[in-house]
Order: C-alpha cells, then structure tokens, then sequence
C-alpha cells in the first residue's frame, strides 16, 4: 500500500507548498472559517494545518490516511458536476506516505480527540487519545524522508516558503470569509482576518487597490465575471499581482491568459503587465478540472466562448476607463 501511496504522492506532492494547498483545501471543505498554517524550515522539517472545521469522526480517522477510501466520485455524474474542491481521496495517503503524518481531529459532538498516525511500510494506522478543541490538525513532519529522490528536488528553505506564501495569498483571496494565519519558524508571516472580498483583496494585494483598479462585473451566457483590473496608467508595475479564479480555484489557463493580453493590446497597447484579479464563475459542467493531478489546469467544454468572455469583458472596462 505505501508503494503505491507513494507514486501517487509523485503526482500530488511535487513540494511543500502542494502539501500546504491539499491540506488547506480540506479545511475549507470542512467548512472552517479559521485555518492557521505553521511552517518549520521551508515546509521541509514541519507543516502543520489548523482549523475549526466540522472534524474526523474516531471511525473514520484511519480511513482517512487511506487510499481511496474517501473519494466522493461515485459515477460519472458525480464526476460531471463536481464542486467540492477535493474529490479524489487521495491527497492525505499520498502524504502520509511520504512524510510522517498525524490526523489530529475532534469532531463538535464527540466528547475526545483523537489522533491517527501511519507508521512502518504497511502505513498501519495507529490511534490514541489526544488533547484537540473542535476541529482538526494534520501535522506532517520530514517531508520525503522515505523518498531521496524527491527531497533532492526541494529548494532552500526561503523558496520553498515563498511558494507556500503564494498557495496561501491565493486560497485566501478567493476565500474572504475565512481567516488566514501563517507562520514560519514560529514568527507570524500573515494574518488575514475575515472580511468581504474587496478588502481582503486589499489585505493581500496592497490598501487602496480597489479604488486604483477597474471593476469588472460581466455575464457572458453562462459566465459570470467579476474582479479587478489595471486601468490606464495604474497598476501595472506588478508582474506577480495576476490572479486567476474559476469556481474558486485559482488557475494557470493560457487560453484566458491570451484573452486578457488580447484586451489589453486592444484598449492600452502600451501596457506591459497588468495587474488583476478575476473570478469566473461557470456551471461545474462546462469544465473539468481533474486534468492535472495538482490541479491548477483546466479544460473548457467551450473554452472559445470562455476566452471570448473574457476578452470582452476586460475590453469594455478599459474602454469605459479611458473615458
Ligand atoms: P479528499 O479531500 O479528496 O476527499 P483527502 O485525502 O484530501 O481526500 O482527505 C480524505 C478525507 O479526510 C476527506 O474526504 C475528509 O472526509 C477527511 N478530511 C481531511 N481533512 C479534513 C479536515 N481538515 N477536516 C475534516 N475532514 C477532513
Ligand atoms: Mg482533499
């Protein structure tokens, strides 16, 4: 079973930072409205993840550390329309397999935590009595420890962090109701509390965005766009402020991306990098998200209408901008 855990993890688990964006992504599935990240040396010594979601039940702690074992596609129906953020069952073994991983969960009506912990090749799952309020903490020590290949590709400890820094900015722009706390080496890197979106895109991005950038808000058929863009002569000193969302999640798309450089070269053809920050909200069905096991690509039914979409609706903000 670890074998195979393992090889999955190669596709799930390519650095700290992908540990870090599982882990947070089944908090928020857990509907946590308070998730706190701890990060020892780059990720490679300590991740941990808190949160005050609805928790693991005792019964289903060693389930959870399991292949599969969880997976919400049942048909292909399910699979069709799935919203959730994690669906495939997989990451917490893959993990665990990789790494020394303990599940630390109390769920709101059961009167103990308890703590799960996979040990030796077989991953036997061993439980026991814990300390924990309501909700749940994974703890993953010494990632690929087990695997050298793998720990030969880690970074310095400072890289390695600035990418769990950027999994974090990004979960939590498109997630303003929940609050946010990373740390590092036990010193606080941020701290977001719970707002609505425009001032949590202010909390990330820099205080006065919003007002600097243009509103966009715009339907397209069945897209539904909305966000903040650069806007003549503001904001476009910022290479890293370019924020893609679909459903929620951030993505890296080059189909919108070339849509939004068209508009750009449209309306400012001397813009060079600008900033922005869309979310695109689609029916689940008219995309799959289940291309890349990490997850950031995407493929559209009809990605002509969705580049469409999008190249109209920044081209009319910059139109209306330069008025
Ligand atoms: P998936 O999220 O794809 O179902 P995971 O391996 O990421 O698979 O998680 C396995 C299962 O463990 C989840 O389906 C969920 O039931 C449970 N789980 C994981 N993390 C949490 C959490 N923070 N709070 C509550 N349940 C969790
Ligand atoms: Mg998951």
């Amino acid at each position: 079973a670890r074998l195979a855990n393992q090889i999955a993890a190669g596709e799930v688990v390519e650095r700290p930072a992908s540990v870090v964006k599982e882990l947070v992504e089944n908090s928020i599935d857990a509907g946590a409205n308070n998730i706190v990240v701890e990060i020892e040396q780059g990720g490679h010594k300590r991740i941990a993840i808190r949160d005050n979601g609805k928790g693991i039940v005792k019964e289903e702690l060693k389930l959870a550390l399991s292949r599969h074992a969880t997976s919400k596609i049942y048909d292909l129906e399910d699979l069709d329309s799935i919203m959730s953020m994690g669906f495939r069952g997989e990451a917490l073994a893959s993990i665990s397999s990789v790494s020394r991983c303990s599940l630390t969960s109390k769920p709101e009506n059961q009167e103990a935590a308890w703590q799960a912990f996979a040990e030796g090749r077989d991953m036997d799952v061993e439980l026991k009595p814990a300390a924990h309020p309501n909700g749940t903490t994974v703890e993953v020590l010494d990632l690929f420890y087990n695997t050298p290949a793998r720990r030969r590709f880690l970074r310095a400890a400072k890289t390695e962090f600035q990418h769990i820094e950027q999994v974090v900015k990004r979960i939590a722009l498109s997630h303003p109701n929940i609050s946010f706390e990373l740390k590092h080496n036990h010193k606080k890197i941020l701290k977001y509390t719970a707002t609505n979106a425009e001032k949590r895109v202010e909390q990330i991005c820099k205080p006065a965005f919003v007002s600097e950038m243009a509103t966009i808000k715009y339907e397209y058929e069945d897209v539904v766009i909305s966000g903040w863009v650069s806007k003549a002569g503001v904001g476009f000193d910022n290479n890293d402020k370019q924020y893609l969302f679909i459903n929620k999640r951030m993505m890296k798309d080059r189909l919108l991306m070339h849509g939004i450089r068209q508009a750009y070269e449209g309306m400012l053809p001397d813009a060079k990098h600008p900033a922005f920050v869309l979310f695109l909200d689609l029916p689940p069905d008219a995309l799959d998200v289940n291309v890349h096991p990490a997850k950031h690509e995407v493929r559209f039914r009809q990605g002509r209408k969705v580049h469409d979409a999008v190249f109209q609706g920044i081209s009319e903000v910059l139109l209306s901008s330069l008025h």
